[in-house]
């Protein structure tokens, strides 16, 4: 489903005329398939985010080729990727990205709205699907009155709410204790089981990897498969 062949990506950085180039990924090539959880881990500054960035288009590649569902999307314009990213991708964050000034349904039916569903249809469906995640309770509240659990559990609902067939997560445990860590790792478990969705999850956390099907490992921008991979 993903398929990923020496990917490279290079930043400019300094001051002009004094530029300096940054190698930040190193001919990266993985392979993920459709209904998998795959798990990339990698220390502070490996180029873990940048990898996602690349994975969703929003950075483009110095050097290689992406593939999705066959389509090479590392030739898409900005316009297809935004188009592209709306029907195949759900995003969770570390820290959420809720919009704060939206109650949790608001932030769930944001996606709708863009995608041009209308309002009684986008209310049914946000109305079940936070019921699913266990956030009926919590429908009218604001990110701020919401625990760190519970603010994971609306960003997912938000990615969940498109149907997409892929969800990339970005350190999506990194702010939470180890009990909440554990909750919204057996959400994702259960709706990779239930419903096929592939996972691409970013960490530094060995928890997070213990759950996925494959597990990558990057270090300085080179990637390697393996580790210690427990399914559970
Ligand atoms: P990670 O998510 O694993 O912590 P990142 O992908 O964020 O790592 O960063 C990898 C390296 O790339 C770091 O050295 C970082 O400073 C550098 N980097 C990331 N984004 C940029 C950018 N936009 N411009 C210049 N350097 C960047
Ligand atoms: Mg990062």
């Amino acid at each position: 489903m993903i398929n990923v062949k020496q990917l490279s990506h290079s930043f400019k950085v300094g001051k002009k005329g004094v530029e300096n180039e940054i190698s930040v990924l190193k001919n990266v090539s993985l392979t993920i398939n459709k209904g998998e959880i795959a798990s990339i881990v990698g220390r502070s500054g490996s180029g873990k985010s940048t990898l996602l960035h690349l994975l969703s288009g929003y950075i483009t590649p110095t050097a290689g080729e992406i593939e999705i569902n066959g389509t090479r999307v590392s030739a898409f314009s900005e316009k297809e990727w935004a188009k592209f990213r709306l029907e195949h991708f759900g995003f969770i964050f570390q820290n959420f990205q809720l919009i704060p000034s939206l109650t949790t349904f608001e932030n769930v039916e944001l996606p709708l709205t863009l995608k041009g569903i209308e309002p009684s249809e986008r209310k049914k469906q946000v109305m079940e699907l936070l019921t699913s995640v266990g956030l009926n309770q919590h429908v009218d509240h604001y990110p701020n009155e919401l625990s760190g659990g519970q603010q994971q559990r609306v960003s997912i609902a938000r990615a969940l709410i498109t149907k997409p067939e892929i969800i990339l997560a970005d350190e999506p445990t990194g702010s939470l204790d180890s009990e909440t860590e554990k909750d919204i790792l057996s959400l994702i478990k259960q709706l990779n089981n239930e419903q096929g969705i592939t996972f691409v999850i970013i960490t530094h956390d060995e928890e997070v990897a213990k759950i996925s099907d494959q597990r990558y490992e990057l270090q300085d921008g080179v990637l390697t498969k393996g580790g210690d991979s427990i399914a559970v």
